[in-house]
């Protein structure tokens, strides 16, 4: 079989619900034992507002960047098994989460389907995102 290309990713994880740190490095440690995905890199982990929704707690947020041969639909069912293992019941708009995984960018792709949509659209508007890329990005310069 062909090598598969690998692709680097920015993902986003947040928690904000039960222990947050707890479900952030757990989570984190699953996305390493992803077949396929390799951890590079990971931002500080900020404190946010939750953006919208109903009354809930603040997140803690962060942004980490992999390498991948999976392509993005793979990679999000990846995320969403790890979602589903750390107790997030279902995807709700904006609802309180034990932990949420949104891959941000992927590459230069573009996607808009109904699944997935790549770059994310919301991510622009979270600082958290930004402050995490340009770490990231500065990391990679040293
Ligand atoms: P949310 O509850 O805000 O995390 O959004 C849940 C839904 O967003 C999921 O069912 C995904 O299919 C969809 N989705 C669309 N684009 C993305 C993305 N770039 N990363 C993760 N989930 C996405």
């Amino acid at each position: 079989m062909p090598k598969r290309r690998s692709t680097t990713a920015y993902v986003g994880i947040g928690s904000n619900l039960g222990d947050r740190k707890s479900n952030i490095e757990k989570a984190i440690r699953l996305v390493e034992l992803v077949k396929g995905v390799r951890l590079k890199n990971i931002s500080s982990i900020y404190e946010t507002d939750p953006a919208g929704g109903p009354k809930q707690g603040k997140f803690l947020n962060g942004v980490f960047k992999i390498e991948t041969t999976l392509n993005p639909l793979e990679l999000l069912c990846e995320f969403q098994k790890i979602e589903k293992h750390l107790g997030r019941k279902k995807r709700i708009k904006n609802a309180p989460r034990t932990i949420d995984l949104d891959i941000l960018l992927f590459g230069s792709k573009k996607i808009d389907d109904k699944k997935l949509t790549i770059p994310h659209p919301r991510m622009h508007k979270r600082e958290f995102v930004l402050k995490g890329l340009r770490e990231l990005r500065q990391a990679r310069m040293l």
